[in-house]
């Protein structure tokens, strides 16, 4: 590892924030060729808080015990006689293009645009998090993104369902940027249509955004009462008075993948990432469903922001 230069080190959500937008101007993966050169991602929204938050000992009850503590993973990732005085995770939301949201506003089925999207966007965040970590270990920081990690492993528990050993949906609402809607998603300030990335760095946090006392959003507090149309819009039944059965979701996209990968992969230009689960990992697609994020209130902005 490079020596630091001396003088005020950046914030590490400063730094980050201009990692991450970089990359996606950048990134030729961001494009899909098959339908008009349309952007996956716009921009991101980035956030950050201390990784000696005691949010992230919570989130071994109500995620998984397992779930990585920042600064033992940051320790164990970096080189010898690193500097871990400091402990910071940036956490990125990256919402859908315009584009991509509008197509997908049909009642049964995602539709193709989402779908080359969501699987192409699992590729770009993978290769968001090794570029991002590949720089600031360049310019003399230790980094790690867990997601990349051999420790990162996702997987079905007695206690909590599916889940994993990082979970990208929670550690953003540390990083204060949003709360739990009734969906099961994030609202974050450019909506819930987004998806999550986020590493470990040893750099001070920064001007990090306050997070929520109530982690549920005001629709999940009241039963979506005043809303609900996330749980109009599901073709599962997944989503409730309770919020989002994942059981009854993973079957539907089950059901999905089923019906669509091997058309839409023969079809299209489709980037392959690794799928982790019960401890193993190999390089496979991805097909989400989403319906109950487009074409509903919190679908690109925080209703109640
Ligand atoms: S669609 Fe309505 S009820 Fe569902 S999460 Fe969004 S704001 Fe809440
Ligand atoms: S992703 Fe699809 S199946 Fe899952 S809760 Fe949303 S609409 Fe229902």
């Amino acid at each position: 590892m490079r020596e630091r230069s001396t003088g005020a080190p950046p914030s590490a959500l400063q730094f980050v924030r201009q990692l991450a937008r970089d990359f996606i101007g950048a990134s030729a993966g961001n494009r899909l060729e098959d339908f008009g050169d349309v952007p996956v991602f716009d921009m991101p929204l980035v956030g950050a808080v201390d990784g000696r938050d005691p949010v992230f000992q919570v989130f071994r009850e109500v995620v998984s015990p397992g779930h990585l503590m920042p600064p033992e993973i940051l320790e164990r990732y970096s080189g010898a006689g690193a500097d871990l005085s400091c402990v910071s995770v940036v956490s990125w939301a990256l919402p859908f293009s315009q584009d991509v949201r509008r197509s997908n506003r049909g009642r049964d089925w995602p539709s193709p645009l989402y779908s080359v999207a969501r699987n192409n966007g699992g590729a770009i965040i993978f290769g968001m998090s090794r570029r991002l970590t590949e720089q600031l270990r360049g310019s003399g920081f230790a980094a790690v993104s867990p997601i990349l990690t051999e420790e990162y492993d996702a997987f079905r528990s007695a206690e909590h369902g599916l889940s994993s050993t990082w979970s990208e949906r929670h550690v953003a609402y540390a990083a204060g940027l949003g709360s739990f809607g009734l969906h099961g998603s994030l609202i974050t300030p450019i909506g819930s249509y987004v998806r999550f990335g986020s590493l470990v760095v040893n750099l001070p946090t920064g001007p990090a955004a306050p997070r929520m006392d109530d982690y549920r959003a005001p629709c999940l507090s009241t039963g979506g009462e005043t809303c609900g149309l996330c749980r109009d819009r599901c073709p599962a039944g997944a989503i409730s008075e309770n919020g989002m059965d994942k059981e009854k979701c993973y079957v539907r996209r089950n059901e999905i993948r089923e019906r669509n990968l091997v058309g839409y992969a023969g079809k299209y230009r489709m980037l392959p990432s690794p799928i982790v689960k019960g401890g193993t990992r190999k390089e496979g697609y991805s097909l989400g469903c989403a319906l109950c994020l487009c074409g509903v209130p919190c679908e690109d902005t925080d209703p109640e922001g």
